[in-house]
């Protein structure tokens, strides 16, 4: 692992990225115990409170899953413009949340998709997976479950917008939108995180694509598509543009690509150029893949946008730009189209 870390602000992002972007991710195979463990991982500049938020808590002797779930309501609570309650609308103007979180201890998964006036679905995410025997709850199911459990949750009127709103769209007899062709802006906070006793976990949390057309669910809070986690193995995340996530069951591919041996940031890249073999777009997929293995070995790769990621160690947070395939449409800083 690199040892030349610094705490950054915004006004140093730029020359962070330029020092770090030609050796991105880290190399030194590191073992549970070893001093250079915890490592915390997230996609976007703005992972970086939540990264910091987990760190502390793994520093402290914390489980990855509590560090996971507490770093990811950071960016939640904040006011993040594609993650929680202020986040992107879909097409009714209604703010549809998706969210997942996954332990590596006992391969469990809790995950909710297109919930609506919920204030952290990544611990509604949690609960479903420690309290149910199930992994995704949707909808309204979902927003009912969390009130059950006593979880914070604000008024919504999203019944009568959806209502109002597919009325209209028969009234305009509006052409369905193409498909592969999402419209808006969005970005997901994907964070895996390594403990002190080389244990994983891993979360999601998003409002999807923007203008998505209502019950839209993206990869995030699919198992396997934006996030895996194999405690023999390591963890991975995905941003960018969920149906060319979907699909491929991403994050599952760059893990299994880890277990065939690969570096982090190779298995990203490789899964990035495996999709685009396949897919119609080619490289031009707007996805983003970060990785962490179980020797605390870091990396990412991206297809179609410019990407940045934020690792969190011992030596501090750094911001560091992705290794990317094909032409890379650039993204504003922060991490939040706009
Ligand atoms: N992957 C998210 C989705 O498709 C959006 C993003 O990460 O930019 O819902």
């Amino acid at each position: 692992m690199k040892t030349t870390r610094r705490d950054f602000v915004a006004s140093t992002v730029a020359m962070a990225v330029t020092a770090r972007s030609l050796h991105a991710g880290n190399d030194a195979q590191t073992g549970p115990g070893q001093s250079s463990l915890p490592v915390v991982v997230s996609t976007w500049p703005f992972g970086k409170p939540a990264n910091e938020r987990a760190f502390a808590l793994l520093l402290a002797g914390g489980r990855p899953l509590e560090a996971v779930e507490q770093g990811i309501r950071v960016t939640e609570a904040s006011a993040n413009p594609s993650v929680g309650l202020g986040g992107i609308p879909n097409a009714a103007g209604v703010v549809q949340l998706d969210a997942c979180i996954m332990d590596g201890v006992g391969h469990r998964a809790g995950s909710v998709a297109g919930v609506e006036g919920v204030r952290h679905p990544i611990s509604v995410a949690r609960r479903v997976m420690e309290k149910t025997p199930h992994v995704l709850l949707v909808g309204d199911g979902a927003r009912q479950f969390a009130v059950a459990e006593g979880l914070e949750v604000v008024e919504s009127d999203a019944h009568e917008r959806h209502a109002a709103w597919w009325k209209q769209r028969a009234a305009e007899r509006a052409a369905p939108d193409t498909p592969g062709s999402p419209r808006g802006n969005h970005d997901t906070i994907a964070l895996l995180a390594i403990g002190l006793d080389g244990t994983l976990a891993g979360g999601c949390s998003t409002s999807g694509l923007g203008g998505k057309l209502p019950g839209r669910v993206g990869d995030s809070p699919i198992i396997g598509s934006g996030l895996y986690v194999d405690n023999e193995v390591g963890a991975a995340g995905a941003t960018g543009i969920g149906e060319n996530v979907m699909r491929y069951c991403g994050s599952f591919l760059v893990v299994e690509l880890m277990r065939q041996g690969l570096h982090p940031n190779d298995a990203c890249m490789e899964a990035l150029r495996r999709i685009s073999r396949q897919d119609p777009k080619g490289t031009a997929l707007g996805v983003s893949f970060i990785a962490l293995d179980k020797h605390g070995r870091y990396g990412s790769a991206t297809a179609g946008q410019e990407f940045q990621y934020v690792a969190t160690d011992r030596g501090g947070s750094e911001l560091i730009s992705s290794p990317g395939l094909g032409p890379l449409v650039r993204v504003p800083e922060g991490g939040n189209r706009r």
